[in-house]
């Protein structure tokens, strides 16, 4: 394995990070890991897998794994692209990401993983469902219930698990893991007393309940340990908002006494969602006093996560005997970079992860993972886009970016690491856009490290001048001459009520006194008790709430979905969000639709009955769709004929001011157009394609 070369400053405060860890029979060359993730890419597109895991191996990440693996057809996973080895037909793809990783001296792991009850083979496979009880896995209106898994199951399971574990030592892994977190996995369903009611050798005691899991990480032992390490992921903790009587916790912490030494390595974590909340509801570290326990348990080295993107918070988890390794799912996302940054002192390089949860709603959704921070995530093979390195210019054009929010940011910034001259106009003082405003509301100070990383980028790039307050109009922007014109406008939040379930204005409502959230980040005072409508179904409308309420308002928050900020529950915030709402006394109406409004009064419409409820107001406030600021757009487009003959070669709307979206989308697509430039356009695919 080639050393990894990256040179450390000798004075390096966080060289304890690139010390190496011995686990069993390998050694990891440092303390980075990426433990395993979701990435909707897995078995579907399994090249961009391999070169996602590549990328972050590249980036100095000592481990890098797989997301979970299903060992067989039995735990299929319908349409969402989970990786799977279930038989000899997967190794060759497998191996294609063991050898990009190791091409980086980075050791490999593979989560292998049974889902059992829970898997959703009844769809694909026409498999009945197996688990330690009948069940209908974590879906309540599923209507498939899972088969009670008998003695002849167990040890076919087992058999399978073995097998699986002996494929991936031949596809090249270095780490084969047991999967026994999160939630939808067989042996971590067998040891919870709330699945698990048999009355035989598998259930009643907690030996008994587990023992499958101790038998799997035997059997993995004996089958791979003399090349592999074996690794168990276990949650420690399962928050249950409605019985949390500390059951699991107590049990939990008697497994890993029970287990103690078996794993060669432990890697720990909380249970599905909890594991993962936004930075709006977990701080860098904030598993830390949940899982330090381990290591007092165990000989054997633990990894553990916590969004850390601080180096001197992993050199104190470290030096504090916390964990060994630094797990990163999301860090790793945003950054695979990261660990060379740190080793090489480019502190200010790291573009950090704001713990916005796109990347986790993607994998839900089962698309290729997306990132906010990391637009060319999911894009290393398809696109051959690199997070670091980008072609540079095909020619001397000089580009004129309008608009500094995370579209123009990063279309100016990845332009301007190509070498084109760029200018940057922004009509306001402030840089950022969107993100700028919306890192001043409650929770979400993290979003400004869109705007902060490109800043830092930005000062270094000489080619690439920023105007502030400079509000261009047509007249400016052909007067300055550039070759190329990007709009990066943005958009603002519509007045009239027209949203995810309003296509027209909502009758009345310029009788009232409407407010939008762009008014409340200016600085707008909404007359008490403030009506907040959201027809977002994301979390601006919760976030007003929040903020309202701190300015001493009364607050009632009506959403015609049936249920409250449901786009956020792919983000794992949806709980989080309703229980802080409630908390705070916000009021809360779900399945109500807006149907007219007269002065201080609104009419709904109940989705159940379609009975109207009238709720009293002084001001509302409407979080519906918002509007492309596309005016300069069209003034240009007018004078298109001008603008050619003058020698302006393009005209182009990125981010909001072509579609309101996600950050995440705006970000995208400066940088997509900023790597097009010159570019030979083409009317084939613009990446490649799987088969
Ligand atoms: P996106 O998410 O697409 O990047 P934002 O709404 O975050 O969009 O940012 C758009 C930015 O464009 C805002 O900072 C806004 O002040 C700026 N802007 C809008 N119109 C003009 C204009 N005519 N001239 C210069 N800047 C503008
Ligand atoms: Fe972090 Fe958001 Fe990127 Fe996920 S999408 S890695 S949470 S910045």
């Amino acid at each position: 394995m080639p050393a990894k070369e990256a040179k450390m400053p000798a004075d390096s405060p966080y060289s304890i990070l690139f010390e190496e860890v011995k686990i069993g029979p390998i050694v990891a060359p440092n303390r980075f890991y990426q433990v395993p993730h979701a990435t909707g890419l897995g078995r579907l597109y399994s090249n961009a897998h391999a070169a996602f895991r590549e990328t972050r191996a590249e980036g100095g990440w000592g481990v890098v794994s797989t997301g979970a693996c299903d060992i067989h057809y039995s735990s299929d996973h319908g349409h969402r692209a989970f990786d799977r080895i279930w038989d000899e037909s997967d190794v060759t793809a497998h191996a294609k990401l063991t050898e990009g990783a190791h091409r980086h001296g980075s050791l490999a792991a593979i989560e292998l993983n049974h889902s059992a009850a829970a898997s959703l083979s009844y769809y694909a496979t026409r498999t009945v469902p197996f688990g330690v009880s009948s069940d209908k896995g974590y879906e309540i209106d599923r209507p498939v219930q899972s088969r009670v898994m008998d003695k002849e199951d167990i040890r076919n399971l087992r058999r399978w698990h073995r097998d699986a574990a002996l494929r991936a030592k031949r596809a090249g892994y270095d780490i084969v893991y047991v999967y026994a977190a999160h939630g939808n996995q067989v042996a971590r369903n067998f040891f919870m007393p709330e699945f698990n009611h048999r009355a035989d050798e598998y259930g009643g005691s907690l030996e008994n309940r587990a023992r499958l899991l101790k038998e799997l990480l035997t059997d993995t032992k004996e089958a791979v340990g003399d090349k592999c390490a074996v690794a168990l992921r276990f949650s420690v903790e399962d928050y249950d908002v409605v019985t949390d009587s500390g059951l699991y916790r107590r049990e939990a912490r008697e497994v890993v006494e029970y287990l103690k030494d078996i794993p060669d390595l432990w890697d720990v974590n909380l249970s599905w969602p909890s594991d993962a909340p936004s930075s709006r509801f977990g701080e860098e570290g904030f598993q830390r006093d949940l899982v330090s326990f381990v290591k007092q348990i165990t000989s054997k080295p633990v990894v553990g996560v916590g969004r850390f993107t601080s180096p001197d918070t992993m050199v104190d988890m470290i030096k504090k005997g916390v964990i060994d390794l630094i797990g990163a799912a999301r860090p790793s996302i945003a950054d695979p970079f990261l660990p060379k940054k740190i080793k090489e002192g480019r502190l200010e390089e790291i573009r950090e992860c704001i713990g916005c949860n796109v990347c986790i709603s993607m994998s839900v959704v089962a698309a290729p993972i997306q990132c906010t921070q990391n637009p060319t995530t999911s894009e290393e093979w398809r696109r051959n886009w690199h997070p670091e390195r980008i072609p540079p210019k095909k020619s001397d054009s000089r580009v004129l970016v309008v608009g500094s929010g995370p579209a123009g940011l990063e279309c100016a910034t990845a332009l301007g690491r190509r070498g084109y001259e760029v200018a940057l106009a922004e009509k306001g003082r402030e840089l950022g856009g969107r993100v700028t405003l919306e890192s001043k509301l409650p929770g979400l100070s993290a979003w400004g490290r869109v705007r902060d990383h490109r800043l830092q980028l930005l000062e270094k790039l000489p080619n690439v001048e920023i105007f502030r307050e400079s509000d261009l109009t047509a007249g400016d922007v052909l007067d300055l001459g550039y070759d190329h014109i990007v709009l990066a406008t943005g958009a603002t939040w519509r007045r009239d009520g027209i949203g995810g379930s309003s296509r027209s204005a909502i009758p009345g409502i310029e009788t009232a006194k409407v407010f939008t959230p762009d008014d409340v980040m200016k600085g707008a005072d909404l007359p008490s008790p403030v009506l907040i409508y959201d027809d977002d179904h994301n979390y601006m409308a919760s976030v007003m709430a929040e903020k309202l309420v701190q300015q001493g308002k009364k607050v009632a928050f009506v959403t015609p979905g049936n249920t409250a900020v449901s786009w956020s529950r792919h983000t794992l915030d949806q709980r989080n969000i309703i229980d802080r709402m409630l908390s705070i006394g916000v009021m809360i109406e779900i399945g109500m639709r807006l149907d007219n409004v007269d002065g201080t009064q609104a009419i709904f419409k109940r989705n159940l009955d379609y009975k109207e409820t009238t709720v009293e107001f002084a001001s509302i406030l409407v979080v519906t769709n918002r509007s492309s600021t596309e005016k300069l757009f069209y003034a240009l487009n007018e004078r298109r004929p001008e603008f050619l003959d003058r020698g302006v070669k393009s005209l182009t709307r990125i981010g909001d001011c072509l579609a309101p979206g996600l950050i995440a989308t705006a970000v995208f697509s400066g940088h997509e157009w900023a790597r097009n430039l010159d570019e030979a356009p083409t009317n084939d695919l613009p990446f490649l394609r799987e088969y």
